[in-house]
């Protein structure tokens, strides 16, 4: 077995760096409020957009686009979050995406770059600031984003554009408002304390993510759904459903998700940019949460050895048939949009009927999880 001394596998350049922003950023605030002049409006302004266009160039572009390729986006998008990626400071497109995509093909294991079972802060921050052996990239999951021109100019000069976009530009912007004071204020706010709000955000989706919250959509992995984190990561916090779907240019697939990258992808793709985005359709997400709820209520009936087979016929016969409710709605929605005036009336009352009947089959289906949850309780106050 091959031994390495500690000082031989830190990153001393990224340990320094993380750990260190921090403190500059509380140092910068400090001295910036007590000899300058306290933060006025530009600093907030610059630091929430420095914070949206490095925060959604990581979560839309680093992830959703050049990861996962769950839509398509023109040349001056790619060029936006390859400038504004590199300011958010998680090293160049293709570096970030190789390991992601590792991260997503042996989630939990020794090949999972931020292995959440190696622990939180493994997982949050000390990945990052160690040299895997295992983890030398040789970039070959990457080859789709190298013909990129862009990516590869961004990977080439990854820390001068960073320096460049998130933290002299700012302050420039600053500078050039207000004087000095407000340079000084928009370099503190706009480029350190936004970086340590950026990479946080982005590592509570490698630990927190998969460690706290629920698991609706599949239980195969330690990814978790969490309201809390979606609201603090542009919508990533739905990460069960991402690891379940990943193709999927939403993280809430829900209107009601809180998920402002699936907002900002889908108002380009409503300005008229073809951006091709992959869904996936409402009949495999429900089935998948018809599969982990049984799995779940299962295993709490065959703990007390209550026979699941006719629960599991009934279920069975439900699911089938709404998938195909949902795949016939899905269908016929489409056909809507392309027949002639005549015929709609007709598409829309036949997709009004096989909703009504979805709702029904839901509706027998609760009661079928119901009747599950009543005999478990009944047989536990038996025992
Ligand atoms: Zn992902
Ligand atoms: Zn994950």
């Amino acid at each position: 077995m091959t031994e390495y001394s500690a000082a031989t596998r830190i990153n001393w350049l990224n340990t320094v760096f993380l750990l260190l922003t921090p403190i500059l950023a509380l140092a910068g605030v400090i001295l910036h409020w007590s000899l300058l002049s306290a933060p006025g409006l530009t600093e907030f302004l610059v630091f929430i957009a420095f914070y949206f266009a490095c925060g959604l160039s990581i979560t839309v572009g680093y992830h959703r686009l050049f990861s996962h390729r769950s839509h398509e986006a023109s040349w001056p998008l790619v060029l936006f979050y390859a400038i504004f990626g590199a300011g958010a400071f998680q090293n160049s497109i293709i570096e970030w995406c190789s390991d992601h995509r590792n991260h997503h093909k042996s989630t939990d294991t020794e090949n999972d770059p931020y292995s959440a079972a190696k622990g939180f802060w493994y997982s949050h921050m000390g990945w990052v600031m160690v040299e895997e052996e295992n983890f030398q990239n040789d970039f070959s999951n990457v080859k789709d984003l190298q013909s990129s021109k862009i990516i590869m100019w961004q990977h080439r000069n990854i820390f001068l554009i960073g320096a460049i976009s998130g933290i002299i530009l700012p302050a420039l912007i600053g500078f050039l408002i207000g004087g000095f004071a407000t340079g000084v204020g928009c370099l503190v706010w706009g480029g350190l304390v936004r970086t340590v709000f950026v990479h946080h955000g982005t590592f509570l989706i490698n630990s927190a993510a998969h460690i706290w919250g629920t698991q609706p959509y599949s239980e195969e992995n330690s990814s978790r759904d969490s309201f809390w984190l979606a609201f603090l990561t542009f919508g990533e916090g739905y990460h069960n459903f991402h690891h379940t779907f990943q193709a999927d240019y939403r993280n809430g697939h829900k209107w009601y998700h809180v998920d402002p990258s699936k907002w900002w992808i889908t108002s380009f793709n409503f300005l008229g940019l073809k951006s091709n985005l992959k869904s996936t359709p409402k009949h495999s997400i429900e089935a998948a949460k018809i599969d982990i709820k049984t799995k779940k209520a299962f295993s709490k009936l065959e703990s007390r050895n209550i026979d699941t087979e006719e629960f599991q016929n009934q279920i069975d016969e439900h699911k089938s048939s709404m998938r195909t409710s949902l795949y016939e709605i899905h269908k016929l929605k489409r056909e809507l949009k392309n027949c002639v005036a005549s015929s709609k009336k007709a598409v829309k009352d036949k997709i009004i009927e096989l909703k009504k009947n979805y709702a029904e089959l839901k509706a027998e289906l609760k009661a079928v999880f119901k009747e599950m949850n009543r005999q478990y309780k009944t047989f536990a106050r038996a025992v």
